[in-house]
């Protein structure tokens, strides 16, 4: 769903953060769109949602990087409460093509609106970012940008060729939007190729109309399907949150249609209420539930399951690009 244009007319109505690691009221209104709409209830966080402020001297560092080269992240664009630990690790995702986002979904804190046109210089400065911070595994995403005629595929691939051409070896991750199904914008990121695709299903389809009301659950689906039939040597990857009213029934489903869609790993997290003005938590899950739906899905033929109540999709992503590497060649010796 596009989001309006019209961000003035509410822009004197702040937000109140509840989740991840923001503490501040937001400054200006993120997400015109839902500013009229009533508080939805937040309710405590339990003990086992803990988080480390991004304090320490490798965050800073991180942060200013990111301010030198103009360049944007997840984990703050989408308060990822996971930063404070990933930025001390210095362990980072990139978020390209601007901070503003065409839909509106549910869930996200991603700032919605208008967005600007296609940065040309951004390739090669998030290249050099990723050669600055050594990284080993980069995580690049994006905001949807059904604005453009590729849907942002171009900038994808023109990212990737930019991190490859700086011969650190570094692996790429791409964590893609749904393209709007716009003919040949998957097939321009699958010919660069990254060495995993990911694109979050995040919700089961009932809840899609509510959640995720630009998307449609079996244009994901079908997404990730012809990611691997265009390149089967490439890892794909998806998450879900949980918490928003799905059963376990549902969630069981979804798992069956990502291993039919030959999806290699899956990630489950808790979903945390970005703002009032987001959609309500409708339980906090349990890790103890994390560790039976991981158990379930590794049963289900998942390369590679990772399940918390803090995993996100790029959370300790390099770590388990090697895990998933391991495992597929334990899976072609027949270990
Ligand atoms: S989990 Fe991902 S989005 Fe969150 S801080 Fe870590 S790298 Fe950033």
């Amino acid at each position: 769903m596009t989001a309006p244009d019209g961000a003035a007319q509410t822009d004197t109505v702040a937000e109140t953060p509840v989740s991840g690691t923001e503490s501040e009221p937001v400054a200006r209104t993120r997400h015109p769109e839902k500013a009229r709409r009533p508080d939805q209830p937040s309710p405590r966080k339990p003990h086992w949602i803990r988080v480390k402020a991004p304090t320490s001297r490798e965050a800073a560092e991180v942060r200013q990087l990111m301010r030198d080269k103009k360049l944007a992240t997840v984990c703050e664009e989408a308060a990822c409460p996971n930063i404070g630990e990933c930025w001390h690790r210095r362990h980072a995702s990139f978020m390209i093509l601007g901070e503003i986002c065409t839909r509106a979904c549910a869930f996200c804190n991603v700032r919605t609106g208008k967005p600007d046109g296609v940065d040309e210089d951004e390739p090669a400065r998030l290249a050099a970012s990723v050669a600055a911070m050594g990284l080993r595994h980069v995580v690049v995403t994006s905001v949807d940008r059904d604005d453009l005629a590729d849907g942002g595929a171009g900038q994808f691939a023109r990212c990737i060729t930019a991190i490859r051409a700086t011969d650190t070896g570094t692996t790429v991750e791409v964590l893609t939007p749904d393209f709007r199904d716009k003919p040949g914008a998957l097939e321009t990121v699958m010919d660069t190729p990254p060495d995993v695709f990911n694109h979050n299903l995040e919700t089961v389809p009932r809840l899609y109309p509510s959640i995720r009301p630009g998307a449609r659950y079996f244009t994901s689906l079908r997404l990730l399907q012809r990611a691997k039939e265009l390149r089967p040597d490439v890892f794909t990857k998806s998450g879900l949150m949980v918490g928003l009213g799905e059963t376990r029934a549902e969630v069981l489903q979804v798992m069956d249609d990502l291993r039919a869609a030959d999806v290699d790993f899956l990630t489950v997290g808790q979903y945390l209420q970005p703002t009032r003005k987001h959609a309500a938590v409708d339980r906090f899950v349990p890790p103890e539930d994390f560790e039976d739906l991981a158990r379930v899905a590794r049963a289900k033929g998942f390369l590679l399951v990772s399940a918390s109540p803090l995993t996100r999709s790029s959370h300790h992503a390099d770590r388990d690009f090697v895990a998933l590497r391991d495992a597929r060649r334990a899976q072609t010796r027949g270990l």
